[in-house]
Protein backbone atom coordinates (compact mmCIF):
# COMPACT_ATOMS: atom_id res chain seq x y z
CA UNK A 1 0.00 0.00 0.00
CA UNK A 2 1.31 3.26 -0.99
CA UNK A 3 0.21 6.76 -0.42
CA UNK A 4 -1.58 6.94 -3.92
CA UNK A 5 -4.26 4.26 -3.19
CA UNK A 6 -6.33 4.56 0.13
CA UNK A 7 -7.35 1.21 2.02
CA UNK A 8 -10.85 0.62 2.75
CA UNK A 9 -12.30 -1.63 5.62
CA UNK A 10 -15.62 -3.38 5.24
CA UNK A 11 -17.33 -6.20 6.14
CA UNK A 12 -16.88 -9.54 4.65
CA UNK A 13 -20.65 -10.96 4.65
CA UNK A 14 -23.57 -10.31 6.62
CA UNK A 15 -25.94 -7.16 7.65
CA UNK A 16 -23.75 -4.50 5.99
CA UNK A 17 -21.64 -5.79 3.51
CA UNK A 18 -24.45 -5.42 -0.05
CA UNK A 19 -25.23 -1.74 1.49
CA UNK A 20 -21.62 -0.73 1.80
CA UNK A 21 -20.53 -2.43 -1.72
CA UNK A 22 -23.86 -0.14 -2.91
CA UNK A 23 -22.62 2.80 -1.54
CA UNK A 24 -19.41 2.80 -3.33
CA UNK A 25 -20.99 1.33 -6.38
CA UNK A 26 -23.26 4.72 -6.46
CA UNK A 27 -19.91 6.72 -5.44
CA UNK A 28 -18.37 4.73 -8.73
CA UNK A 29 -15.98 2.88 -6.48
CA UNK A 30 -16.47 -0.13 -8.69
CA UNK A 31 -14.97 -3.12 -6.25
CA UNK A 32 -15.90 -7.03 -6.86
CA UNK A 33 -18.25 -8.49 -4.32
CA UNK A 34 -15.20 -10.83 -3.65
CA UNK A 35 -16.86 -13.35 -1.24
CA UNK A 36 -13.65 -15.10 -1.22
CA UNK A 37 -11.12 -12.67 -0.91
CA UNK A 38 -9.57 -10.53 1.21
CA UNK A 39 -8.05 -7.63 -0.15
CA UNK A 40 -9.87 -6.35 -3.41
CA UNK A 41 -8.78 -3.47 -5.78
CA UNK A 42 -11.17 -0.77 -7.62
CA UNK A 43 -11.03 -0.62 -10.76
CA UNK A 44 -11.48 2.99 -11.75
CA UNK A 45 -10.45 4.44 -8.44
CA UNK A 46 -6.99 4.32 -6.37
CA UNK A 47 -8.94 2.14 -3.72
CA UNK A 48 -7.88 -1.55 -2.00
CA UNK A 49 -10.80 -3.34 -0.21
CA UNK A 50 -10.09 -5.07 2.75
CA UNK A 51 -12.64 -7.53 3.52
CA UNK A 52 -13.48 -8.12 7.45
CA UNK A 53 -15.37 -9.15 9.99
CA UNK A 54 -17.43 -6.49 11.18
CA UNK A 55 -15.91 -6.62 15.17
CA UNK A 56 -12.35 -6.01 13.67
CA UNK A 57 -12.67 -2.95 11.50
CA UNK A 58 -12.39 -0.14 14.21
CA UNK A 59 -9.13 -2.22 15.56
CA UNK A 60 -7.33 -2.50 11.81
CA UNK A 61 -8.28 1.14 11.36
CA UNK A 62 -7.05 1.88 14.40
CA UNK A 63 -3.70 0.32 13.57
CA UNK A 64 -3.67 1.62 10.08
CA UNK A 65 -3.87 -1.52 8.34
CA UNK A 66 -7.02 0.42 6.89
CA UNK A 67 -7.01 4.04 6.42
CA UNK A 68 -10.77 3.96 6.91
CA UNK A 69 -13.65 1.43 7.21
CA UNK A 70 -17.33 1.24 6.96
CA UNK A 71 -18.86 0.17 10.15
CA UNK A 72 -21.89 -0.35 12.95
CA UNK A 73 -21.42 3.04 15.12
CA UNK A 74 -22.35 0.10 18.26
CA UNK A 75 -18.60 -1.89 17.03
CA UNK A 76 -17.26 1.77 17.08
CA UNK A 77 -18.85 1.93 20.40
CA UNK A 78 -17.98 -1.75 22.25
CA UNK A 79 -14.25 -1.70 20.89
CA UNK A 80 -13.68 1.60 22.06
CA UNK A 81 -11.09 1.97 19.41
CA UNK A 82 -9.46 5.31 18.82
CA UNK A 83 -10.69 6.51 15.44
CA UNK A 84 -12.52 9.37 14.37
CA UNK A 85 -15.88 9.09 12.77
CA UNK A 86 -16.86 11.00 9.72
CA UNK A 87 -19.99 10.47 8.19
CA UNK A 88 -23.15 8.35 9.71
CA UNK A 89 -24.13 6.88 5.96
CA UNK A 90 -27.95 5.85 6.72
CA UNK A 91 -28.18 2.19 6.82
CA UNK A 92 -27.67 -0.31 8.94
CA UNK A 93 -29.93 1.28 11.53
CA UNK A 94 -30.11 -0.75 14.72
CA UNK A 95 -30.57 0.65 18.39
CA UNK A 96 -28.76 -1.42 21.12
CA UNK A 97 -31.60 -2.05 24.18
CA UNK A 98 -32.21 -3.30 27.39
CA UNK A 99 -34.51 -6.24 27.09
CA UNK A 100 -36.76 -8.39 30.26
CA UNK A 101 -39.32 -11.35 30.29
CA UNK A 102 -42.83 -10.21 29.38
CA UNK A 103 -44.20 -11.34 32.27
CA UNK A 104 -41.27 -8.48 34.36
CA UNK A 105 -43.59 -5.73 35.97
CA UNK A 106 -41.36 -3.75 34.94
CA UNK A 107 -40.53 -0.60 37.32
CA UNK A 108 -37.58 1.45 35.71
CA UNK A 109 -33.76 0.60 35.87
CA UNK A 110 -33.47 -0.15 39.62
CA UNK A 111 -34.71 -3.62 38.26
CA UNK A 112 -31.88 -4.66 37.25
CA UNK A 113 -29.67 -3.87 40.28
CA UNK A 114 -28.36 -7.62 41.33
CA UNK A 115 -30.11 -9.16 38.46
CA UNK A 116 -27.69 -10.85 35.57
CA UNK A 117 -27.92 -9.74 31.95
CA UNK A 118 -26.49 -11.66 28.92
CA UNK A 119 -24.73 -9.41 26.28
CA UNK A 120 -21.79 -9.53 23.25
CA UNK A 121 -21.38 -5.70 24.00
CA UNK A 122 -19.89 -6.06 27.78
CA UNK A 123 -18.38 -2.27 27.18
CA UNK A 124 -21.48 -0.06 26.20
CA UNK A 125 -23.40 -1.75 28.89
CA UNK A 126 -20.91 -1.83 31.85
CA UNK A 127 -20.29 2.07 30.69
CA UNK A 128 -24.41 2.74 30.85
CA UNK A 129 -24.94 0.71 34.07
CA UNK A 130 -22.08 2.54 35.81
CA UNK A 131 -22.65 6.10 34.76
CA UNK A 132 -26.55 5.30 36.11
CA UNK A 133 -25.08 3.75 39.11
CA UNK A 134 -27.14 0.39 38.64
CA UNK A 135 -24.93 -2.91 40.14
CA UNK A 136 -25.63 -5.79 37.54
CA UNK A 137 -23.73 -8.92 36.47
CA UNK A 138 -22.95 -9.04 32.76
CA UNK A 139 -23.17 -12.56 31.42
CA UNK A 140 -20.44 -12.48 27.67
CA UNK A 141 -22.26 -14.66 25.26
CA UNK A 142 -21.51 -14.37 21.55
CA UNK A 143 -24.23 -15.41 19.94
CA UNK A 144 -28.14 -15.90 20.41
CA UNK A 145 -28.29 -13.75 23.07
CA UNK A 146 -31.99 -13.87 22.90
CA UNK A 147 -32.41 -16.97 23.93
CA UNK A 148 -30.69 -16.15 27.54
CA UNK A 149 -33.28 -15.37 29.76
CA UNK A 150 -35.77 -18.62 28.68
CA UNK A 151 -32.57 -21.11 28.81
CA UNK A 152 -31.72 -19.39 32.52
CA UNK A 153 -28.49 -17.72 31.45
CA UNK A 154 -29.49 -14.32 32.55
CA UNK A 155 -32.17 -12.38 33.73
CA UNK A 156 -32.12 -9.85 30.63
CA UNK A 157 -31.06 -9.35 27.64
CA UNK A 158 -28.86 -6.23 26.50
CA UNK A 159 -28.95 -6.85 22.66
CA UNK A 160 -29.23 -5.05 18.71
CA UNK A 161 -32.68 -4.56 18.34
CA UNK A 162 -34.08 -3.21 14.82
CA UNK A 163 -37.70 -4.23 14.06
CA UNK A 164 -38.34 -5.97 17.49
CA UNK A 165 -39.38 -9.37 15.84
CA UNK A 166 -36.53 -11.03 17.62
CA UNK A 167 -37.51 -9.84 21.64
CA UNK A 168 -41.13 -10.56 20.62
CA UNK A 169 -41.28 -14.42 19.63
CA UNK A 170 -38.12 -14.62 22.87
CA UNK A 171 -41.19 -13.59 25.03
CA UNK A 172 -39.04 -10.71 25.91
CA UNK A 173 -39.69 -6.74 25.92
CA UNK A 174 -37.85 -3.54 25.17
CA UNK A 175 -37.31 -1.57 28.40
CA UNK A 176 -34.41 0.65 27.61
CA UNK A 177 -32.53 2.16 24.99
CA UNK A 178 -29.01 2.36 25.36
CA UNK A 179 -27.19 3.22 21.90
CA UNK A 180 -28.93 4.48 18.66
CA UNK A 181 -26.19 3.51 15.56
CA UNK A 182 -26.25 3.31 12.21
CA UNK A 183 -23.47 2.48 9.56
CA UNK A 184 -20.47 5.43 10.29
CA UNK A 185 -17.51 5.64 8.24
CA UNK A 186 -14.27 5.83 10.18
CA UNK A 187 -10.94 7.15 9.57
CA UNK A 188 -7.53 5.95 11.22
CA UNK A 189 -6.29 9.31 13.55
CA UNK A 190 -2.93 9.41 12.09
CA UNK A 191 -3.93 9.20 8.56
CA UNK A 192 -1.03 10.33 6.28
CA UNK A 193 -1.20 13.78 4.55
CA UNK A 194 -0.64 12.20 1.06
CA UNK A 195 -3.80 10.52 1.29
CA UNK A 196 -6.17 13.18 2.72
CA UNK A 197 -7.17 13.97 -0.87
CA UNK A 198 -8.45 10.77 -1.83
CA UNK A 199 -10.28 10.82 1.83
CA UNK A 200 -11.27 14.04 0.21
CA UNK A 201 -12.96 12.98 -3.41
CA UNK A 202 -14.83 9.60 -1.50
CA UNK A 203 -16.29 11.94 1.09
CA UNK A 204 -17.71 14.16 -1.67
CA UNK A 205 -18.92 11.04 -3.51
CA UNK A 206 -20.53 9.93 -0.41
CA UNK A 207 -21.91 13.20 0.24
CA UNK A 208 -23.68 13.28 -2.93
CA UNK A 209 -25.00 10.01 -3.29
CA UNK A 210 -26.59 10.78 0.58
CA UNK A 211 -28.33 13.92 -0.89
CA UNK A 212 -29.20 11.83 -3.23
CA UNK A 213 -31.12 9.82 -1.11
CA UNK A 214 -34.96 9.99 0.30
CA UNK A 215 -35.18 12.94 -2.96
CA UNK A 216 -37.78 13.06 -6.00
CA UNK A 217 -37.30 15.17 -9.40
CA UNK A 218 -40.34 16.71 -9.75
CA UNK A 219 -42.14 18.54 -12.96
CA UNK A 220 -45.75 19.53 -13.98
CA UNK A 221 -47.55 21.70 -16.14
CA UNK A 222 -49.31 24.66 -14.61
CA UNK A 223 -51.59 27.65 -15.15
CA UNK A 224 -49.07 30.84 -15.10
CA UNK A 225 -51.70 32.39 -12.58
CA UNK A 226 -51.11 29.89 -9.98
CA UNK A 227 -47.81 29.48 -10.22
CA UNK A 228 -47.55 31.69 -6.88
CA UNK A 229 -48.62 28.94 -5.02
CA UNK A 230 -46.58 26.29 -6.38
CA UNK A 231 -43.76 27.76 -4.96
CA UNK A 232 -44.73 27.87 -1.90
CA UNK A 233 -45.47 24.53 -2.12
CA UNK A 234 -41.74 23.34 -3.22
CA UNK A 235 -39.19 24.11 -1.30
CA UNK A 236 -36.31 23.64 -3.98
CA UNK A 237 -32.53 23.68 -3.42
CA UNK A 238 -32.46 27.34 -4.75
CA UNK A 239 -35.39 28.17 -6.48
CA UNK A 240 -37.56 25.88 -8.67
CA UNK A 241 -37.52 25.91 -12.32
CA UNK A 242 -39.70 27.76 -14.25
CA UNK A 243 -40.33 27.58 -18.24
CA UNK A 244 -42.81 28.66 -20.51
CA UNK A 245 -44.92 25.74 -22.83
CA UNK A 246 -46.55 26.13 -26.31
CA UNK A 247 -49.58 26.63 -24.77
CA UNK A 248 -49.91 29.88 -24.04
CA UNK A 249 -50.37 30.94 -20.39
CA UNK A 250 -49.47 27.82 -18.89
CA UNK A 251 -45.66 27.15 -17.58
CA UNK A 252 -43.34 24.01 -16.83
CA UNK A 253 -42.17 23.60 -13.09
CA UNK A 254 -39.24 21.58 -12.18
CA UNK A 255 -38.29 21.15 -8.19
CA UNK A 256 -36.48 18.61 -6.44
CA UNK A 257 -38.44 17.43 -3.51
CA UNK A 258 -38.57 15.05 -0.23
CA UNK A 259 -40.16 11.45 -0.74
CA UNK A 260 -41.09 12.05 2.18
CA UNK A 261 -43.76 15.03 1.72
CA UNK A 262 -44.17 13.29 -1.87
CA UNK A 263 -47.56 12.43 -1.88
CA UNK A 264 -49.21 15.33 0.39
CA UNK A 265 -46.80 17.51 -1.88
CA UNK A 266 -48.45 15.88 -5.22
CA UNK A 267 -52.24 16.29 -3.53
CA UNK A 268 -51.85 20.11 -3.02
CA UNK A 269 -50.29 20.20 -6.65
CA UNK A 270 -53.26 18.76 -7.94
CA UNK A 271 -55.76 20.59 -6.07
CA UNK A 272 -54.28 24.02 -7.87
CA UNK A 273 -54.53 23.11 -11.16
CA UNK A 274 -51.46 21.10 -11.74
CA UNK A 275 -51.42 18.56 -14.06
CA UNK A 276 -49.03 16.26 -16.23
CA UNK A 277 -47.27 15.36 -13.14
CA UNK A 278 -43.94 13.56 -13.70
CA UNK A 279 -41.66 11.90 -10.83
CA UNK A 280 -38.18 10.83 -11.31
CA UNK A 281 -35.05 9.70 -9.82
CA UNK A 282 -32.30 11.87 -8.36
CA UNK A 283 -29.29 9.79 -8.41
CA UNK A 284 -26.67 11.91 -7.41
CA UNK A 285 -26.58 15.86 -5.17
CA UNK A 286 -24.13 18.57 -5.92
CA UNK A 287 -24.28 21.87 -4.33
P1 LIG B 1 -19.46 -10.60 11.29
O1 LIG B 1 -19.41 -11.96 10.74
O2 LIG B 1 -18.94 -9.59 10.30
O3 LIG B 1 -18.85 -10.46 12.66
P2 LIG B 1 -21.98 -10.18 12.66
O4 LIG B 1 -22.75 -11.44 12.70
O5 LIG B 1 -21.24 -9.75 13.87
O6 LIG B 1 -21.02 -10.23 11.40
P3 LIG B 1 -24.25 -8.82 11.41
O7 LIG B 1 -25.39 -9.57 11.98
O8 LIG B 1 -23.92 -9.03 9.98
O9 LIG B 1 -22.93 -8.95 12.30
O10 LIG B 1 -24.54 -7.26 11.67
C1 LIG B 1 -23.61 -6.28 11.32
C2 LIG B 1 -24.09 -4.94 11.83
O11 LIG B 1 -25.33 -4.59 11.24
C3 LIG B 1 -24.37 -4.84 13.31
O12 LIG B 1 -23.19 -4.66 14.07
C4 LIG B 1 -25.24 -3.60 13.37
O13 LIG B 1 -24.44 -2.43 13.29
C5 LIG B 1 -26.03 -3.69 12.07
N1 LIG B 1 -27.44 -4.13 12.25
C6 LIG B 1 -28.52 -3.47 11.82
N2 LIG B 1 -29.67 -4.09 12.12
C7 LIG B 1 -29.34 -5.19 12.74
C8 LIG B 1 -30.10 -6.26 13.31
N3 LIG B 1 -31.42 -6.30 13.25
N4 LIG B 1 -29.40 -7.27 13.89
C9 LIG B 1 -28.07 -7.25 13.91
N5 LIG B 1 -27.31 -6.24 13.41
C10 LIG B 1 -27.93 -5.22 12.83
MG1 LIG C 1 -19.42 -9.45 14.25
Amino acid sequence: MDGSTIRLAIQSKGRLNEDSLKLLKDAGIDVDDAKRKFLGRAADFPLEVLYLRDDDIPGVVEDGAADIGIVGFNEVAETGANVEVLRKLGFGKCRISLAVPKSVDYPGLEWFHGKSVATSYPSVLKGFLSRKGIDTEIRVIKGSVEIAPAAGIADAIFDIVSSGGTLVSNGLREVEVVLESEAVLIVRKDLPAEKRSLLDSILFRFDAVGESRGKKYILMNIPDERLSEVFGLLPAMRSPTVMPLAAKGWSSVHSVISEKSLWKTVEQLKSIGAEGILILNVDKVID
